[in-house]
Order: structure tokens, then C-alpha cells, then sequence
């Protein structure tokens, strides 16, 4: 009753009946899950304040400097301009996706394909933005690729989520796409030597809005949506997505999709 009027650290004492002792522990458990996620709710909405206001605010600012004659129109204030609305974009385009995958609503076009020139393609196009003494990015998968099951579209957007994490967060050493395939999946796992996610953070890092160092994501640009897409993508198309990972050592993301 405390828990449904809203005390949500409320919790059942231990029982001397197992049987009870077994439902309160079960009680228990997902009351600290509903506690977390009434917890994030929360700081989402903090969180959301602030990316919104931080571009809206620049905005607003040239806008109104511009009107009153104090700033000459230039093209480089018309850049800024353009960098802070572009983010404010993202960040709703992020959230429209999000709320759309969660809801089953996406439309998932499964159709047999060959993920090797996709790969490819992703690999030749991040290299080119990755910085000269940044990571070396490398491809280590088998030629010739059976078909899986799967939209193109998705998976594309899926390995740009991985891939620009590896990049965003490995400074230097190597970034691996790594693919095979067994009883009837094929995997794709991305590996790098990045900074690593802390063991505690791990089991969070697919919830929505989660970021490891708050400021320092959020310096990054990140949004902490990233990811809860993708897990949400990959289990639309029937796959599942795994993350291990050591502090200052590394991270590997793997997921599998189904064989065609
Ligand atoms: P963001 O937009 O903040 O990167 P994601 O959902 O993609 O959001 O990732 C959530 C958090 O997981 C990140 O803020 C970061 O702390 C952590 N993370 C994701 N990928 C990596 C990686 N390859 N190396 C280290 N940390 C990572």
C-alpha cells in the first residue's frame, strides 16, 4: 500500500515463511527496478531541460542581437545558428525514434542481405573522420557472408550508433569490426581500446538516457539514447545485443541477427 501511494523506497521485511520470504524478495526486486526507472524519469526531464535551453538560448540570443541592429548579420553567425538548431534536431529526432521503437511502432522491412558491402561502406566512411593519430578502424570479416534477415536501414543505423561510440570514446589504439557466423546467427561484434565503462555502469549502459561521466558526455554531444535504440533495433529484427568492457582497457559491443 506505502509503495502504491507512492513511497517508492518502501519495501516487504524478510519473512520465516520461504514462500513468502520468496514473494517479498520478488516484490522487492522490482520495486528497486520501478524505483530506478521513476528515478531516471526524473533526471530525464532535468536532462532534457537543459539540452533543449542550452541551443534555444544561442538562438534566441543572434536573434534578438540581429533584430535590434547590435550584430551584423555574418555568415558565421548564421553557421552557429545553424550548428545549434541542427542539434536540437538530433536530440528530438533521437527521442522520436526512441519512443517509436519502444512502442513496436517502427516499420521493420526484413528482407535476406548481405551485410559485407554495408560494412564496408561504414568502415571506409569513418575513417575518413577519424583523426591521424586517432584509432587505426579495421574490418575482419569473412568475404563471402551468408544472408541474414534483416532491414538494411536498421542495421546501418545500429553500427553507426556502435561505431561512432568507438570513436567517440577510444583517443587512440584500435577500433575492430569483428564478424562470423554459427548455428544459424551471424554476429558483428565492434571492439576498441577505449576508455572503458565502469562495471557498475555496465548494466545500464542500454537504458534510455544513460551516460557514464554526465559532463563529460554531455560535452561529447552525447544523449544517452544511442544505445537504447539499438538494443530496441537489434531485438525488432529477432537478434539481441551484448556489451563487456574494463575501465581504461576497452569496450566490445556484439550483437547477433538471424541467418536468412
Ligand atoms: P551517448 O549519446 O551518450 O553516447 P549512448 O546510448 O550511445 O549515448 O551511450 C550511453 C553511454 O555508454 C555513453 O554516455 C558512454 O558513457 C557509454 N559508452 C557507450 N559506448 C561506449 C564505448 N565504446 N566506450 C566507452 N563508453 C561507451
Amino acid at each position: 500500500q506505502k509503495f502504491a501511494a507512492g513511497e517508492l523506497d518502501a519495501r516487504l521485511p524478510v519473512s520465516d515463511i520461504p514462500e513468502l520470504n520468496r514473494l517479498s524478495v520478488s516484490f522487492n526486486r522490482m520495486a528497486a527496478s520501478l524505483e530506478g526507472v521513476e528515478q531516471r524519469r526524473r533526471e530525464l526531464v532535468s536532462d532534457l531541460s537543459h539540452e533543449l535551453r542550452t541551443p534555444l538560448t544561442v538562438v534566441r540570443g543572434y536573434l534578438e542581437e540581429l533584430a535590434d541592429g547590435e550584430l551584423e548579420p555574418s555568415q558565421e553567425v548564421y553557421q552557429r545558428m545553424v550548428r545549434e538548431t541542427k542539434r536540437l534536431e538530433r536530440l528530438v529526432n533521437d527521442l522520436q525514434e526512441l519512443s517509436k521503437a519502444e512502442a513496436g511502432y517502427l516499420p521493420i522491412n526484413l528482407q535476406p542481405i548481405n551485410l559485407r558491402p554495408l560494412l564496408e561502406s561504414l568502415v571506409e566512411k569513418f575513417a575518413d573522420q577519424i583523426l591521424e593519430d586517432g584509432p587505426d578502424l579495421r574490418l575482419e570479416s569473412p568475404v563471402g557472408l551468408p544472408l541474414v534477415l534483416a532491414d538494411i536501414d536498421r542495421t546501418e543505423q545500429i553500427l553507426v550508433n556502435l561505431i561512432g561510440n568507438a570513436v567517440r570514446y577510444t583517443p587512440t589504439g584500435a577500433i575492430t569490426i569483428r564478424v562470423w557466423f554459427e548455428s544459424g546467427k551471424l554476429w558483428i561484434a565492434v571492439s576498441d581500446t577505449g576508455i572503458g565503462i565502469a562495471s557498475s555502469d555496465l548494466p545500464h549502459v542500454f537504458e534510455r538516457f544513460f551516460r557514464g561521466d554526465r559532463s563529460r558526455t554531455r560535452y561529447s554531444g552525447g544523449t544517452g539514447i544511442g544505445l537504447a535504440i539499438s538494443r530496441c533495433l537489434v531485438e525488432l529484427q529477432g537478434g539481441q545485443i551484448f556489451v563487456e568492457s574494463q575501465l581504461g582497457k576497452g569496450s566490445t559491443f556484439q550483437f547477433f541477427l538471424p541467418l536468412a
